[in-house]
């Protein structure tokens, strides 16, 4: 059932009704922050389907699951019950490889590595290709390889392109990789996107049979796509080209993963009779955030000026504040907030920390919990990474794909079954020279010389084990998962090894994945596939572990706040070398890119923003002074009001002797390639991720937030 088409088209703006009923024909929607581009796309997919358009000839296609889940929420409002797919692009990517495995040399099966899997898998790469790591680093190699895939370059051609050295090491390193992954039947989160865009590029009849099935296609955050997914949209939008795409240029702040943002500014180029629709009025935010984000975004040369209106009525200064120290800062925007709900005007969920990094959230958290508020760091992978979880789905990616080295390696001697690192070596020596997994080598372990008896013995008893659950692979996730963790004693191992802190309890944790094996079996009846549930665990991004309904205040970094609103911002440390970052301060691009971060985080605020920086800050236990953001001088002061610390000695002296721990701050780099999450985000983010975005902090954070698994939410195949 549908709604009417009144309640499709009230509560729109005449440019907003223009964008909604545009049908065939491609579109671009190219507008500020607030302006209700999202929106348009949710109420344009009610419309056509009220005009008669299928629900699998739509696919709307975003960066985060948490977007996917939001615009699957609101048209369900608008258009209960209808199937039309929606999801992030390395989902989507992901589904229709099932479909094709095998032209790009993959088997349906295959599994998605994450980030750290991704990491074993390089550091062998590496070691296969015979690459000593002094003068580059594996970090700097993968993320070559990964610009070169989101650029759709083969390792031949990079082979052939490489000049600068650090290139030249990478391009000796992809092949070998990318062959391990196939051997592997495994792809990384970049693959995703580059297999399929391949695949529609090589095969002219899967594309035009994709370009027919999805005749109408959907792109939200349009400014963030990189070549790859360009390549993957314009692929299925030539013989029906009603693609209709979103974006804001001054939002683009994935340039770090390859985004392009000519991919915008060149899509009325690319489709010469597109329609353009462009929003002005925002509908979000006060005039005064609206003024202070706008005089930021200013500065920026690369972009095209617009327009920002609202007739909002006017709100509160935002708030320029200083602090005497990071501690400071904790400790008093969590007075801030508890005073803004005793005032009565706001709940816990009203209020949102953004920060450049997430090792910066840990003094908020000291200062929250202290104060018994309740909050939430958006960070969905952090669950997905503990050590027993892991290890636990680490046996169900082997079940699941028997070439899957990187599980194997894993679980191996987990729990201890007397197999070293020793015998591991040998296991892979010997499936590289034979080109098998270490699965078939740990089968015919007999034939190789170097084991010692022993060894054997206890390498086939692994893969005995092995046998046994893979025997129950089709059987339902919850029953194959209790059998898993009674056949490998894993929960006598846990505790017999596992020191259990009060923060930090690995057999809920198992019981906990449990759970969500038993709700992805009820939300599967039919096809109960441990493919589906490995896939959908692979894909969450940062953002999934974010509930609307949770009252809770949320901290999250400035990447993953993209496309939210709430009601009072606060933009914490807002300083020289953290924001702009010290490692883009060289590159005028990469400097824009920063101050589109910090316009994105302002343009989130609703009602109510402060952005705030220290005075000092402490660096891996040394306390360092800090110079302010260049950014902040940009701002004009006319709608703001400029808060100078209140020193306070003693304070300082105390709060250090209560928060000992030292921080961490300048290790973990901007773009996450330290530790890389999903995309979401993309995968980044997502990344898967992925993606999206940024890593877990080093540490554990608060268990109150994180025991917690992100939403499952049921996807529609296409
Ligand atoms: P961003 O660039 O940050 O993603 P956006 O352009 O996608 O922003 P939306 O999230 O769609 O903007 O809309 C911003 C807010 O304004 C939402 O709360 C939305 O419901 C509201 N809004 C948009 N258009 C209208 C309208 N015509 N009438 C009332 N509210 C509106
Ligand atoms: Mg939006």
């Amino acid at each position: 059932i549908l709604c009417s088409m009144e309640s499709i088209t009230k509560n729109l703006t005449d440019a907003q009704a223009d964008a909604v009923t545009h049908i065939d024909g491609p579109l671009l929607i190219i507008a500020g922050p607030g302006s209700g581009k999202t929106r348009v796309v949710t109420h344009r997919i009610a419309h056509m389907l009220h005009q008669g358009v299928r629900p699998y000839q739509i696919a709307a296609l975003t960066f985060t699951n948490k977007a996917a889940d939001e615009m699957r929420m609101r048209v369900n409002l608008l258009a209960p019950g209808q199937p039309v797919w929606m999801g992030t692009f390395h989902r989507f990517c992901a589904q229709q490889l099932r479909r094709y495995a095998s032209m790009v040399g993959l088997n349906e099966n295959y599994s998605i590595y994450d980030m750290s899997d991704s990491k074993s898998a390089m550091k062998r790469a590496i070691a296969a290709a015979g690459i000593a790591t002094s003068h580059t680093s594996p970090e700097q190699i993968s993320s070559a390889i990964s610009k070169a895939k989101n650029r759709l370059i083969t390792p031949e051609i990079m082979q052939q392109q490489s000049g600068r050295a650090g290139d030249t090491v990478a391009a000796r390193v992809y092949p070998v990789y990318q062959q391990q992954l196939l051997l592997a039947n495994a792809v990384d989160f970049d693959d995703l996107l580059y297999h399929f865009a391949r695949l529609l590029r090589e095969n002219p009849e899967v594309r035009a049979e994709l370009d027919a099935k999805l005749k109408y296609i959907m792109v939200d955050e349009y400014q963030d796509t990189n070549l790859a997914q360009y390549a993957i949209v314009r692929a299925m939008s030539v013989d029906h080209p009603n693609l209709a795409v979103t974006g804001d240029p001054d939002q683009s702040i994935y340039g770090w993963r390859g985004a392009d943002l000519n991919n915008i500014l060149d899509f009325e180029k690319d489709y010469p009779n597109v329609k353009t629709v462009r929003l002005e009025q925002n509908y979000r935010s006060t005039p005064n955030i609206l003024a202070v984000a706008d005089q930021l975004i200013r500065h920026n040369r690369r972009r095209k000026a617009k327009e920002l209106f609202t007739e909002n009525p006017d709100g509160e200064n935002v708030i320029l504040r200083q602090y005497e120290d990071g501690y400071q800062e904790a400790d008093e925007i969590a007075d801030e907030i508890a005073a803004q709900m005793i005032a009565g005007n706001a709940e816990p969920r009203d209020f949102a920390i953004f920060c450049r990094m997430n090792a910066l959230t840990r003094s908020l958290e000291h200062a929250l919990r202290n104060r018994g508020l309740p909050y939430q760091i958006v960070n969905g992978q952090e669950f997905y990474q503990r050590k027993e979880v892991k290890d636990l789905l680490s046996y169900l990616h082997l079940i699941n794909n028997p070439a899957h080295d990187v599980a194997l390696q894993r679980v191996i001697n987990t729990p201890t079954r007397g197999i070293g690192a020793t015998t591991i070596g040998r296991l892979q020596s010997f499936a590289d020279a034979n080109r098998i997994p270490m699965l078939e080598a740990a089968r015919r372990a007999n034939e190789i010389d170097s084991l010692s008896k022993r060894a054997v013995t206890m390498v086939s008893r692994f893969v005995t084990i092995y046998d046994r659950l893979r025997k129950k692979a089709t059987a339902s996730l919850e029953d194959l998962l209790r059998y898993l963790v009674e056949e490998t004693h894993y929960v006598a191992y846990l505790e017999k090894t596992g020191i259990e802190k009060e923060d930090h309890n690995p057999v809920a944790n198992v019981d906990e994945l449990i759970s969500a094996a038993v709700e992805f079996d009820r939300m599967h009846p039919d096809d109960g596939s441990l493919d589906a549930f490995l896939e959908q665990v692979a894909l969450v991004a940062d953002t999934d572990a974010f509930e609307d309904s949770n009252n809770r205040v949320t901290l999250m970094t400035l990447h993953a706040a993209k496309g939210l609103e709430f009601p009072r911002v606060f933009v914490i440390a807002v300083e020289d070398d953290l924001l702009p970052h010290r490692r883009s301060k060289e590159d005028d691009q990469q400097l824009e890119e920063e101050r589109r971060l910090l316009f994105v985080g302002i343009t989130r605020a609703k009602q109510w923003c402060q952005l705030s920086y220290a005075k000092r800050r402490s660096v891996r236990g040394d306390i360092r002074p800090v110079i302010p953001s260049m950014f902040l001088n940009e701002l004009p002061r006319a709608d703001m009001t400029v808060q100078e610390a209140r020193a306070d000695n003693d304070f300082f002296d105390a709060v250090d002797q209560e928060y000992p721990e030292s921080w961490d701050i300048i290790q973990e780099e901007p773009d996450g390639t330290a530790a890389d999450s999903g995309p979401g985000v993309q995968l980044d983010a997502d990344p898967f991720g992925p993606d999206e975005v940024f890593e877990p902090g080093p540490e554990p954070s608060n268990p109150s937030t994180v025991d917690r698994l992100p939403s499952a939410s049921v996807i529609p195949d296409v």
